[in-house]
């Protein structure tokens, strides 16, 4: 059970007005509010311990790398990684994706060779796959979905063969909250032969994720979805793997001998973090996660769950009213149009009253074209969210439907 009163108490941003209405903040897909702990957390930071990782003799560098790595090894029991060291810190998601693109992709991907990624991928986990396949000449195959918005898997079976090399899927949809079957997709892969990735943004902060019961090969999640700061997040992959790919960046910490005629690497997971890292996130992250574990997964699933069915009910009853994405299994995101309304202009009334949600293409495009709409109005609910929100949200629509008609 959430206690959602004591936790709206810890997040500050909740107490402000907007346009002097209070805030209702309903974008949670895009980034999460941050809690006192972690605010507090990048304070300590730079008030105590500020100092470059990895380099110094001194105290305050000891003192920051043990902190840096502390944080690792805890983000490592967070997913169930084997090793701490098969976690590697970059900016977000989207560098995840990209390092595994580069690093993964130039040395295993050749000509002919296909990469198969999904109709409900953010573009972060398209277009650097596209940019791999032009550069290698390898072909882009895409799983499609259903009405509903669910993967078919039938399909997925038909684009599996010895020419797939790797499999890129979100574990959820940003855009319709789609919780993927992830774990019958990467047996699906592993069975034909490819790596998987998975792009886990919209995962972490809904859903106990446990990387080796998944049997992931990467894993990726930025650290502002999960009420931690922007600028970190974390590519989990397999030791064998990470040692088996070239470097991504070149530059410091990357390093183990340099030389103008030959460089080495340093192992892992330095191999992967050229130049000063975020150290300050990297640390603050593991605040956020502890701060999301003490609330526990399993209660903020059933909790979100909650609001999730509330809020469609509530919003189902509006005529014209119309639900994208119907998965059986969904996180807690509605993305809905109403008939003949443009989406930006139900967010632009709702913003007037002090509820913030997105409106567009959320970064995946290719699945709204798939669905022949110009972009949704999305409301996504994170464990602060309540019931009153919700109506607040329900009325705010009403009214607007009423001024757009
Ligand atoms: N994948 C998904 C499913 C996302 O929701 C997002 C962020 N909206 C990303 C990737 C990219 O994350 P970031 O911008 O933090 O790199």
């Amino acid at each position: 059970m959430i206690d959602v009163d004591k936790i709206r108490a810890d997040f500050p941003i909740l107490k402000q007005k907007i346009y002097g209405k209070d805030l209702i903040y309903l974008d949670n897909a895009a980034t999460t509010q941050k809690p006192q702990v972690v605010i507090d957390s990048i304070a300590k930071y730079y008030s105590e311990l500020n100092s470059n990782v990895h380099r110094g003799v001194h105290f305050l560098s000891d003192k920051a790398t043990t902190a840096y790595e502390n944080s690792r090894s805890r983000i490592a029991t967070f997913i169930n990684a084997k090793n701490s060291y098969e976690i590697i810190f970059v900016r977000g998601t989207t560098e995840a994706i990209n390092l595994v693109a580069n690093g993964y992709g130039n040395e295993f991907v050749k000509e002919g060779d296909e990469v198969i990624v999904s109709y409900l991928e953010h573009h972060s986990n398209i277009v650097p796959w596209q940019m791999l396949c032009q550069r290698k000449n390898a072909v882009l195959k895409v799983i499609p979905v259903n009405d509903d918005g669910e993967l078919i898997i039938d399909e997925y079976k038909k684009l599996l063969s010895d020419k797939t090399k790797i499999v890129a899927v979100g574990h959820t949809s940003n855009s319709f909250g789609t919780k993927n079957p992830v774990k019958e997709i990467i047996e699906l892969a592993h069975n034909a032969g490819a790596v998987v990735l998975i792009d886990g943004a919209q995962a972490v902060q809904h859903t106990k994720v446990d990387v080796r019961e998944l049997d992931a090969d990467f894993f990726a999640f930025s650290g502002h979805k999960i009420y931690g700061p922007t600028g970190i997040g974390v590519l989990y992959g397999k030791e064998s793997l990470l040692n088996a790919m070239s470097p991504y960046q070149g530059g410091g910490d990357m390093i183990k001998n340099v030389s103008f005629e030959l460089t080495t690497y340093n192992e892992l997971p330095y191999k992967f973090e050229a130049g000063t890292p975020d150290i300050c996130g990297a640390i603050v992250l593991s605040d956020a996660i502890e701060y999301v574990s003490k609330v526990g997964l399993d209660n903020i699933s059933e909790y979100e769950s909650e609001l999730l069915k509330y809020g469609t009910d509530k919003l189902k009853e509006i005529d014209g009213f119309k639900l994208y994405g119907n998965a059986k299994n969904k996180a807690s995101v509605i993305s809905f149009l109403l008939e003949g309304i443009h989406p930006y202009d139900v967010g632009t009334i709702l913003d007037k009253m002090g509820i913030a949600v997105r409106t567009g293409l959320h970064c995946t495009e290719p699945l709204m074209k798939r669905f022949g709409i110009p972009g949704t109005v999305r409301a996504s609910f994170a464990m602060y969210n309540t019931k009153n929100e919700i109506d607040a949200l329900v009325d705010g629509v009403k009214k607007a439907k009423k001024m757009l008609s």
